[in-house]
């Protein structure tokens, strides 16, 4: 009976065992709110690098979040990937990320655009790209003069005209964030009153839906991240490039406080049960060659210091730069829940 017992034993601690070393060796769960195909090449090369294999698990920024939760110390979650900064914030606060100490990725991450580090010394979180939100317009019907800021989506001037998303979307949330700290809260919410009443229709649909609008002449104006413009512009569908070619682009505030821009980065789990190879995978993030991948190969800007964007579309786009905006991230996410009692006051859906 002993003898069996101590059999069984030897069989669970030698499986575990295993299990263990396999896990720390060649594994790593991610969790990615990422929806680009181009991904796929960068998680491929990771592994072919360093023989560690990618599981992935897809869901939305919030369902993540969710998950991570839920799961909390039995979460298998290793590397967390967002795209908003916003979120990127919830998950740091809500304590769902491991500081991470890091010379490569405090060398190559630019300051503003990681978590500031936590009191034991290391970074919640680090931005791999940015993507701006900008304006979409009929170029025939709408000038460019009444669209070149954000204040002026709210103006009369564009009454009927106006196409966006769902006001509740991460990538709205942390754009009406930030306009809470340009232009306070009340300015805030009579500009939110605006957009309502200058809709072309209810928000429906993505970004890319907003700027399919503006070329089939549903809306006059469109907003979208930059990335699904520039994913039109080149796109090997004649049709696509068409419906590029119908609108123009703006990128806002240049005159003021700049274009907002938002993240897309990574966070080691609070819970990883892979811990080395998680901080190994975001390293590689910032490496020049991830880095095209990343940023590049969906049309964003790179984050990592040094590293040159060679993308038409984008060069197009902007003529080459563009004034972003410079606001504490921190600052967005904590005006989501202020906005969204604004957009349900002011019947923004
Ligand atoms: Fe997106």
């Amino acid at each position: 009976m002993l003898k069996m017992k101590k059999t069984a034993f030897a069989v669970v601690a030698t499986l575990l065992a295993a299990t263990s070393a396999w896990s720390q060796d060649a594994m790593l769960n991610l969790y990615s709110a990422r929806h680009y195909s181009t991904d796929e090449a960068l998680y491929a090369n990771f592994t072919k690098a360093t023989g560690i294999k990618i599981n992935r698990v897809d869901a939305d920024d919030a369902g993540i979040l969710a998950r991570l939760k839920a799961e909390g110390a039995a979460s298998p979650a290793d590397v967390i990937l967002l795209v908003d900064a916003a979120r990127l914030w919830k998950g740091e606060v809500e304590g769902l990320f491991q500081p991470v100490k890091s010379k490569i990725l405090e060398d190559a991450i630019p300051a503003p655009l990681r978590a500031k580090p936590a009191s034991e010394g290391g970074t919640p979180w680090f931005g791999f790209s940015t993507r701006a939100r900008v304006i979409v317009y009929d170029k025939i019907k709408v000038q460019r003069a009444d669209v070149d800021t954000y204040e002026k989506l709210a103006d009369p001037v564009n009454k009927g005209k106006l196409c966006i998303r769902s006001g509740s979307h991460p990538y709205n949330l942390s754009l009406f964030g930030s306009m809470v700290e340009h232009l306070g809260p009340a300015r805030t919410e009579a500009w939110l009153k605006g957009l309502v009443d200058n809709m072309a229709r209810p928000p429906k649909g993505g970004d890319t839906d907003q700027i399919k609008g503006v070329a089939s002449g549903e809306c006059g104006i469109g907003v979208t991240n930059s990335y699904y413009l520039a994913r039109l512009m080149r796109s090997s569908n004649p049709q696509d490039r068409a419906i590029a070619e119908k609108v123009g682009v703006v990128f806002p505030n240049q005159a003021s406080w700049g274009t907002h821009v938002n993240i897309a980065g990574g966070a080691v789990a609070r819970h990883a049960k892979n811990p080395a190879n998680a901080v190994k995978f975001l390293e590689y993030l910032a490496s020049a060659d991830a880095q095209n991948y990343f940023a590049n190969g969906n049309n964003e800007w790179p984050a990592a210091k040094g590293v040159k964007l060679s993308n038409p579309a984008l060069q197009a786009m902007t003529g080459g730069s563009f004034k972003s905006e410079t606001l504490p991230i921190s600052a967005v996410g904590m005006n989501q829940v202020k906005v969204q009692q604004m957009l349900d006051r002011v019947g923004f859906k």
